[in-house]
Protein backbone atom coordinates (compact mmCIF):
# COMPACT_ATOMS: atom_id res chain seq x y z
CA UNK A 1 0.00 0.00 0.00
CA UNK A 2 2.85 2.48 0.69
CA UNK A 3 3.78 2.93 -3.20
CA UNK A 4 4.84 6.64 -1.76
CA UNK A 5 8.48 6.09 -0.92
CA UNK A 6 10.61 9.03 -2.05
CA UNK A 7 7.81 11.16 -0.50
CA UNK A 8 10.56 13.74 1.63
CA UNK A 9 14.32 11.71 1.16
CA UNK A 10 15.71 14.86 3.16
CA UNK A 11 14.07 14.10 5.88
CA UNK A 12 13.28 10.13 5.70
CA UNK A 13 14.17 8.12 8.95
CA UNK A 14 15.80 10.13 11.54
CA UNK A 15 15.82 14.04 11.47
CA UNK A 16 19.04 15.58 13.90
CA UNK A 17 17.51 18.58 14.61
CA UNK A 18 19.25 20.37 11.47
CA UNK A 19 17.09 19.56 8.86
CA UNK A 20 17.73 21.04 4.88
CA UNK A 21 15.31 21.98 1.95
CA UNK A 22 12.11 23.54 1.66
CA UNK A 23 10.41 21.35 4.92
CA UNK A 24 12.67 22.49 7.04
CA UNK A 25 11.06 25.02 8.64
CA UNK A 26 8.39 23.19 9.24
CA UNK A 27 9.99 20.33 10.76
CA UNK A 28 12.08 22.31 12.91
CA UNK A 29 8.19 23.94 14.52
CA UNK A 30 7.18 20.45 14.82
CA UNK A 31 10.21 19.27 16.80
CA UNK A 32 10.29 22.61 19.08
CA UNK A 33 6.59 22.00 19.67
CA UNK A 34 7.28 18.26 20.82
CA UNK A 35 10.25 18.87 22.77
CA UNK A 36 7.95 22.14 24.56
CA UNK A 37 5.12 19.07 25.47
CA UNK A 38 7.67 16.63 26.99
CA UNK A 39 8.99 19.11 28.84
CA UNK A 40 6.06 20.23 30.24
CA UNK A 41 5.22 15.97 31.00
CA UNK A 42 8.32 15.71 32.68
CA UNK A 43 9.66 13.18 30.74
CA UNK A 44 13.12 13.45 31.76
CA UNK A 45 14.71 12.72 28.21
CA UNK A 46 12.87 15.12 26.51
CA UNK A 47 15.78 16.86 25.06
CA UNK A 48 16.56 13.64 23.18
CA UNK A 49 14.05 13.43 21.15
CA UNK A 50 14.15 13.17 17.78
CA UNK A 51 11.10 12.79 14.87
CA UNK A 52 11.73 11.21 11.99
CA UNK A 53 9.65 11.30 8.35
CA UNK A 54 7.19 7.99 7.71
CA UNK A 55 5.65 7.61 5.00
CA UNK A 56 2.71 9.50 3.34
CA UNK A 57 0.08 7.45 4.70
CA UNK A 58 1.37 6.28 7.83
CA UNK A 59 0.26 8.04 11.65
CA UNK A 60 1.99 9.17 14.07
CA UNK A 61 4.10 6.47 15.98
CA UNK A 62 6.75 6.57 18.75
CA UNK A 63 9.67 4.35 19.01
CA UNK A 64 10.85 4.48 23.22
CA UNK A 65 14.07 2.04 22.49
CA UNK A 66 15.36 4.92 19.97
CA UNK A 67 13.30 8.04 21.16
CA UNK A 68 12.14 8.81 17.97
CA UNK A 69 8.14 10.46 16.88
CA UNK A 70 7.53 9.08 13.52
CA UNK A 71 5.29 11.59 11.43
CA UNK A 72 3.86 11.61 8.35
CA UNK A 73 4.00 14.85 6.04
CA UNK A 74 0.58 15.75 6.12
CA UNK A 75 1.46 16.49 10.00
CA UNK A 76 3.93 18.71 9.14
CA UNK A 77 1.24 21.37 7.89
CA UNK A 78 0.05 24.50 9.83
CA UNK A 79 -3.37 24.84 8.86
CA UNK A 80 -2.79 28.87 8.43
CA UNK A 81 -0.50 27.69 5.43
CA UNK A 82 -3.25 26.08 3.50
CA UNK A 83 -5.66 27.78 1.33
CA UNK A 84 -8.83 28.97 2.62
CA UNK A 85 -10.87 26.68 -0.02
CA UNK A 86 -9.35 23.56 2.02
CA UNK A 87 -10.55 24.29 5.26
CA UNK A 88 -14.05 24.93 7.26
CA UNK A 89 -16.07 22.22 5.45
CA UNK A 90 -18.62 20.90 7.44
CA UNK A 91 -18.42 16.88 6.97
CA UNK A 92 -21.61 16.85 4.89
CA UNK A 93 -19.98 19.30 2.22
CA UNK A 94 -20.43 17.62 -0.95
CA UNK A 95 -17.01 19.10 -2.08
CA UNK A 96 -15.47 16.46 0.14
CA UNK A 97 -17.42 13.91 -1.97
CA UNK A 98 -15.95 15.34 -5.17
CA UNK A 99 -13.10 13.66 -6.26
CA UNK A 100 -11.96 16.57 -8.51
CA UNK A 101 -11.66 18.45 -5.16
CA UNK A 102 -10.12 15.78 -3.42
CA UNK A 103 -7.60 15.62 -6.46
CA UNK A 104 -6.63 19.17 -6.20
CA UNK A 105 -6.09 18.71 -2.79
CA UNK A 106 -3.76 15.91 -3.38
CA UNK A 107 -1.81 18.13 -6.11
CA UNK A 108 -1.39 20.70 -3.64
CA UNK A 109 -0.13 18.74 -1.21
CA UNK A 110 2.15 17.63 -3.98
CA UNK A 111 3.72 20.70 -4.73
CA UNK A 112 3.90 22.21 -1.12
CA UNK A 113 5.09 19.13 0.17
CA UNK A 114 7.59 18.32 -2.27
CA UNK A 115 6.01 15.00 -2.19
CA UNK A 116 7.07 14.17 -5.96
CA UNK A 117 5.27 11.25 -6.38
CA UNK A 118 2.26 11.79 -4.78
CA UNK A 119 -0.59 11.83 -7.34
CA UNK A 120 -4.16 11.12 -7.25
CA UNK A 121 -3.20 7.77 -9.01
CA UNK A 122 -1.02 6.63 -6.21
CA UNK A 123 -3.41 6.44 -3.58
CA UNK A 124 -5.34 3.57 -2.57
CA UNK A 125 -8.89 4.00 -1.83
CA UNK A 126 -8.18 4.03 2.04
CA UNK A 127 -5.21 6.41 1.58
CA UNK A 128 -7.13 8.22 -0.52
CA UNK A 129 -9.83 8.22 2.72
CA UNK A 130 -7.03 9.27 4.62
CA UNK A 131 -7.15 12.53 2.75
CA UNK A 132 -10.80 13.00 3.17
CA UNK A 133 -10.28 12.72 6.93
CA UNK A 134 -7.57 15.53 6.91
CA UNK A 135 -9.67 17.68 5.38
CA UNK A 136 -12.35 17.43 7.46
CA UNK A 137 -10.28 18.07 10.19
CA UNK A 138 -9.63 21.00 9.12
CA UNK A 139 -13.22 22.08 9.35
CA UNK A 140 -12.00 23.81 12.33
CA UNK A 141 -8.53 24.89 12.18
CA UNK A 142 -8.00 25.72 15.66
CA UNK A 143 -9.37 22.70 17.39
CA UNK A 144 -7.08 20.42 14.46
CA UNK A 145 -4.33 22.56 16.01
CA UNK A 146 -5.49 21.18 19.54
CA UNK A 147 -5.61 17.96 18.17
CA UNK A 148 -2.74 17.45 16.70
CA UNK A 149 -1.51 18.50 19.71
CA UNK A 150 -3.35 16.01 21.59
CA UNK A 151 -2.01 13.57 18.96
CA UNK A 152 1.79 14.44 19.57
CA UNK A 153 1.22 14.14 23.57
CA UNK A 154 -0.09 10.77 23.33
CA UNK A 155 3.00 10.11 21.14
CA UNK A 156 5.43 11.82 23.80
CA UNK A 157 3.19 9.90 26.54
CA UNK A 158 4.26 6.19 24.93
CA UNK A 159 7.60 7.35 25.38
CA UNK A 160 7.20 8.37 28.83
CA UNK A 161 5.91 4.92 30.02
CA UNK A 162 8.52 3.22 28.21
CA UNK A 163 6.10 1.57 26.13
CA UNK A 164 8.48 0.03 23.64
CA UNK A 165 7.68 0.42 19.81
CA UNK A 166 4.60 1.55 18.64
CA UNK A 167 4.43 -0.55 15.19
CA UNK A 168 0.90 0.42 14.60
CA UNK A 169 0.14 3.55 16.12
CA UNK A 170 -3.85 3.99 16.73
CA UNK A 171 -4.18 6.46 14.48
CA UNK A 172 -4.19 3.64 11.76
CA UNK A 173 -7.48 1.99 11.79
CA UNK A 174 -6.49 -1.08 9.39
CA UNK A 175 -2.65 -0.99 10.91
CA UNK A 176 -4.63 -1.61 14.26
CA UNK A 177 -5.33 -5.27 13.37
CA UNK A 178 -1.98 -6.39 14.05
CA UNK A 179 -1.53 -4.70 17.13
CA UNK A 180 -0.73 -6.49 20.41
CA UNK A 181 -3.57 -6.58 23.15
CA UNK A 182 -1.51 -5.09 25.95
CA UNK A 183 -2.03 -1.65 23.59
CA UNK A 184 -5.19 -1.58 24.77
CA UNK A 185 -3.98 -0.59 28.03
CA UNK A 186 -1.19 1.93 26.87
CA UNK A 187 -3.45 3.40 24.67
CA UNK A 188 -5.81 4.56 27.10
CA UNK A 189 -2.84 5.57 29.35
CA UNK A 190 -1.30 7.63 26.67
CA UNK A 191 -4.66 9.42 26.12
CA UNK A 192 -5.12 10.25 29.28
CA UNK A 193 -1.46 11.08 29.97
CA UNK A 194 -1.77 13.50 27.00
CA UNK A 195 -4.81 15.17 28.27
CA UNK A 196 -3.82 15.63 31.71
CA UNK A 197 -0.37 17.09 30.36
CA UNK A 198 -1.95 19.75 28.13
CA UNK A 199 -4.71 19.90 30.48
CA UNK A 200 -7.11 20.16 27.75
CA UNK A 201 -9.58 18.10 26.27
CA UNK A 202 -11.32 19.62 23.25
CA UNK A 203 -8.70 18.40 21.06
CA UNK A 204 -8.71 14.85 21.41
CA UNK A 205 -12.37 14.09 21.87
CA UNK A 206 -12.80 16.47 18.24
CA UNK A 207 -10.27 13.98 16.76
CA UNK A 208 -12.20 10.65 18.06
CA UNK A 209 -15.30 12.51 16.82
CA UNK A 210 -13.81 13.17 13.51
CA UNK A 211 -12.55 10.13 12.90
CA UNK A 212 -15.93 8.32 14.07
CA UNK A 213 -17.90 10.51 11.70
CA UNK A 214 -15.78 9.52 8.96
CA UNK A 215 -15.57 5.45 9.55
CA UNK A 216 -19.57 6.08 9.66
CA UNK A 217 -19.57 7.61 6.55
CA UNK A 218 -17.25 4.65 5.28
CA UNK A 219 -19.53 2.07 6.57
CA UNK A 220 -22.41 3.48 5.01
CA UNK A 221 -20.77 4.61 1.33
CA UNK A 222 -20.54 1.84 -1.32
CA UNK A 223 -17.32 1.47 -2.35
CA UNK A 224 -15.67 0.72 -6.28
CA UNK A 225 -13.45 -2.20 -5.55
CA UNK A 226 -15.03 -5.33 -4.33
CA UNK A 227 -12.20 -5.64 -1.68
CA UNK A 228 -12.58 -2.25 -0.47
CA UNK A 229 -16.10 -2.62 0.60
CA UNK A 230 -15.68 -5.83 2.12
CA UNK A 231 -12.89 -4.19 4.49
CA UNK A 232 -15.33 -1.21 4.81
CA UNK A 233 -18.37 -2.71 6.21
CA UNK A 234 -16.11 -5.68 8.38
CA UNK A 235 -14.04 -2.39 9.99
CA UNK A 236 -16.28 0.25 10.83
CA UNK A 237 -19.93 -0.55 12.68
CA UNK A 238 -22.27 1.73 11.95
CA UNK A 239 -21.91 3.95 15.32
CA UNK A 240 -18.21 4.76 13.62
CA UNK A 241 -16.49 2.87 15.96
CA UNK A 242 -13.77 0.44 14.80
CA UNK A 243 -15.43 -2.82 14.72
CA UNK A 244 -11.86 -4.62 16.07
CA UNK A 245 -11.75 -1.67 18.96
CA UNK A 246 -13.09 -3.99 21.27
CA UNK A 247 -10.65 -6.63 21.41
CA UNK A 248 -7.24 -4.90 20.73
CA UNK A 249 -7.91 -0.72 21.13
CA UNK A 250 -10.51 1.00 23.21
CA UNK A 251 -13.03 2.05 20.34
CA UNK A 252 -13.47 5.85 19.41
CA UNK A 253 -16.68 5.68 21.98
CA UNK A 254 -14.57 4.67 24.90
CA UNK A 255 -12.32 6.74 24.01
CA UNK A 256 -14.38 10.21 23.96
CA UNK A 257 -15.89 8.88 27.09
CA UNK A 258 -12.92 8.17 29.19
CA UNK A 259 -11.30 11.67 28.24
CA UNK A 260 -14.53 13.72 28.62
CA UNK A 261 -14.27 12.20 32.66
CA UNK A 262 -10.48 13.20 33.12
CA UNK A 263 -10.61 16.40 35.73
CA UNK A 264 -8.33 18.72 34.85
CA UNK A 265 -6.88 21.57 36.93
CA UNK A 266 -7.31 25.02 36.90
CA UNK A 267 -5.61 26.43 33.60
CA UNK A 268 -3.42 28.93 34.20
CA UNK A 269 -1.89 30.12 30.80
ZN1 LIG B 1 -0.70 5.21 20.74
Amino acid sequence: MDNIKNYMLPYQGKIDGTPKGSNAARCTRVYEQIKKIAEKMRYPKWEEIRIGMDTFSSSPSAHSSTNIIYIPPMFLLDPSEIPSTFKGLPDNSPLLQNSQFIDSFIYWLNLNLDLSDLTPESLGTFQREQVVLFLKMLEKPDIYEKAKEFVLAHEIAHLYFNHGEEKVSSWNVIGQLRQASRWRNYEKDADIRAVETLCEKEGGIYLFKKFQEHFKHLHHTPQEKVVDKVLSSMLFTSKGDVRFGNSDHPSESERIEYISKVKLPFKLN
